[in-house]
């Protein structure tokens, strides 16, 4: 799969792949050219003899707006350098929010192009031409949309055939649709060694050998946490 992303600040992607996706499940998988990631500087294709991408708002107040043209050329200029077509991406938080569901969509894509915002945003005509699926990754504003692509990128990654360690472990992970209780569940508890940490027993279930009665605790588990924590996950 090749994700483009195009952004004004490429010093944040320099390290090919950056560091926050260089290391565990994300680092391995880009290793084994699961993920292509290229990086365009979108200040490269600005037709002002400044470089400028950005300029006041119209109507006045705080901030400056990213310009319609040098995002325009980016996004035909990357597009033009593979014959997949890539499904447009524009990270905004007025964007759908970032469900499981919906990376599970992204994964099975040829080409992801995500568009990175800063400042008061993008010039809404530009927008309104390349017509992105427009995608937040949570209720709240941070200042550019290069955490925002990071975030998405990690979370298609690890659902490229191959980049798990083991296949399945994915299956149960939080949000995964769950095919015995047939709807998206979190996950259940997880211990490791020691049995007995600081006087705290690991539960007598997981210690039995008996596969069937540890899939069933482990069922019960993520419906109690579940209806606890999350309850509009089964509603
Ligand atoms: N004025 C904009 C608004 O209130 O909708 C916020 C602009 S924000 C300071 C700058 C950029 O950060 C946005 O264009 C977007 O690319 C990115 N961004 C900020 N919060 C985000 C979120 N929750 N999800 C995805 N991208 C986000």
């Amino acid at each position: 799969m090749r994700i483009d992303v195009l952004t004004t600040f490429p010093e944040m992607f320099a390290a090919q792949p950056p560091a926050a996706l260089a290391v565990s499940i994300p680092g391995r998988a880009s290793a084994a050219g699961l993920i292509e990631l290229v990086a365009t500087d979108i200040r490269a294709f600005s037709d002002n003899k400044h470089k400028k991408t950005d300029d006041r708002p119209f109507g006045g107040g705080p901030g400056m707006v990213m310009m319609c043209q040098p995002l325009w050329d980016a996004v035909h200029a990357a597009e033009a350098q593979d014959p997949r077509p890539a499904t447009r991406i524009l990270l905004t938080p007025q964007g759908v929010p970032l469900t499981q569901a919906l990376v599970e969509s992204l994964a099975a894509r040829p080409r992801l192009l995500l568009i990175a915002g800063h400042y008061e945003g993008i010039d809404e005509r530009v927008i309104e031409r390349l017509a992105p699926l427009e995608i937040s990754i949570g209720d709240y504003v941070l200042s550019g949309g290069e955490l925002a692509a990071m975030v998405l990128i990690d979370a298609v990654t690890r659902l490229q055939p191959g980049a798990l360690g083991d296949e399945l472990s994915n299956q149960a992970d939080s949000f995964s649709p769950d095919e015995a209780a047939g709807r998206r569940l979190l996950d259940c508890p997880h211990y490791t060694r020691p049995r007995d940490w600081m006087g705290a027993q690991v539960p007598d279930i997981l210690l039995s050998g008996d596969h069937g009665k540890v899939a069933q605790w482990r069922l019960a588990q993520r419906l109690a946490r579940t209806a606890e924590r999350r309850p509009d996950l089964l509603a």
